[in-house]
């Protein structure tokens, strides 16, 4: 059973760097200056707890660097959630923070207290990106922070961030690809968005900085996503929540939509039909029902693609498909296909090629 996730927001808590693109405050909606009280905890989790039904629980930390507060700010939060642990209230804890503020020792001592997820914003494995974008760490600080908390049996997961300063879609693939080599259990793709106030923001005012629009990082991620589904490696999460503080009023510029994740999955099963349906056939799609919507597009956008390819087309769920999979009954014949399988993105700038 799927867990639900209690979440804490403790924007920039911690955090001793301020990185080219960031503002947290606008990030995670939260002003998030103070860390939440033993008793706030509690209570949070409590009003969670009753709207859960019988889903387990995990509670998360969210947006600072956790590893960087005092060991004793660290035990504030961490200690009022013993309890609740022992008794199976909640089941486990989750936290984000930076490659470079992770130790074996600091991964064993959050581990003791119930910690089994580890978020780390690598962004990028290229030193020239992180640089570029005042990271502060290394990639050799992601490939060991990875290495130190798998050693620990917690698991890992990595944040990224294509289109950074300096990024290019080369390295953003090896950016996945490393990290999944090093053993990320799960990713997050956030491409990169301009957001008002921020060094970035000033570097694109003055042209200094080109973002990625919003149709070259749906091109881009979807090519990352497909490495990352190869691969076995889940993606999470694609593209910055659309609730709390972003808006056209916060973000500038980038590759920003209330529906990104949709958008880049459904592009697979749309670069799938475009390569597997011929002009002017007429077809039935076949799909597992969890992939309708990514069959049909947003807004129907993919049925009006066929049609304006002169395809008549009908669209069917089979729940014996697996979820990567359609079939295809058209004039010629019927066959199923893979968006794992019968896609390549490894040519130049996330095109797909057969
Ligand atoms: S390390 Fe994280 S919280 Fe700190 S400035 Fe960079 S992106 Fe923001």
């Amino acid at each position: 059973m799927k867990s639900v996730t209690v979440p804490f927001f403790i924007s920039h808590q911690g955090c001793p760097h301020t990185c080219l693109f960031c503002d947290q405050h606008t990030i995670s909606g939260s002003r998030g200056d103070l860390l939440p009280s033993a008793e706030t905890l509690l209570r949070t989790i409590e009003l969670w707890r009753s709207t859960a039904g019988s889903r387990p629980l995990e509670v998360a930390f969210f947006g600072g660097t956790f590893t960087a507060l005092p060991r004793n700010k660290q035990l504030a939060l961490l200690e009022p959630l013993q309890s609740l642990l022992k008794n199976g209230t909640i089941t486990s804890v989750r936290l984000s923070t930076r490659p470079d503020y992770i130790s074996r020792e600091q991964v064993q001592w959050l581990a003791g207290l119930g910690v089994a997820t580890i978020e780390l914003g690598v962004q990028s494995m290229d030193n020239g990106v992180l640089a570029a974008s005042g990271r502060g760490h290394s990639a050799a600080d992601s490939l060991s922070a990875i290495t130190c908390i798998k050693g620990e049996g917690v698991k890992v997961g990595a944040q990224l961030m294509p289109g950074l300063p300096e990024d290019t879609d080369i390295s953003s693939r090896a950016s996945l690809d490393q990290v999944v080599a090093a053993g990320a259990d799960f990713l997050r793709i956030y491409p990169t968005v301009v957001l008002r106030g921020t060094e970035l923001a000033e570097r694109y005012r003055l042209g200094h900085y080109r973002p990625l629009s919003l149709e070259r990082g749906i091109a881009l991620c979807a090519g990352l996503l497909h490495r990352a589904m190869v691969s076995g490696t889940p993606v999470i999460r694609i593209g910055l929540q659309a609730d709390g503080g972003l808006s056209d009023e916060t973000i500038l510029a980038g590759c920003w939509h209330p529906a990104l994740g949709h958008l880049v999955r459904s592009r697979l099963y749309d670069d799938l039909m475009t390569r597997v349906i011929a002009d002017g056939d007429a077809v039935t799609i076949y799909c597992h029902p969890s992939r309708h919507s990514d069959i049909i597009g947003l807004k129907k956008a993919h049925v009006e693609k066929l049609s304006g390819r002169g395809v008549v087309v009908k669209i069917r769920t089979d729940v014996h498909l697996s979820p990567d999979e359609i079939m295809v009954a058209g004039t010629g014949g019927t066959g199923t296909y893979s968006v794992i399988n019968d896609l390549n993105y490894d040519e130049e700038r996330g095109a797909c090629r057969a």
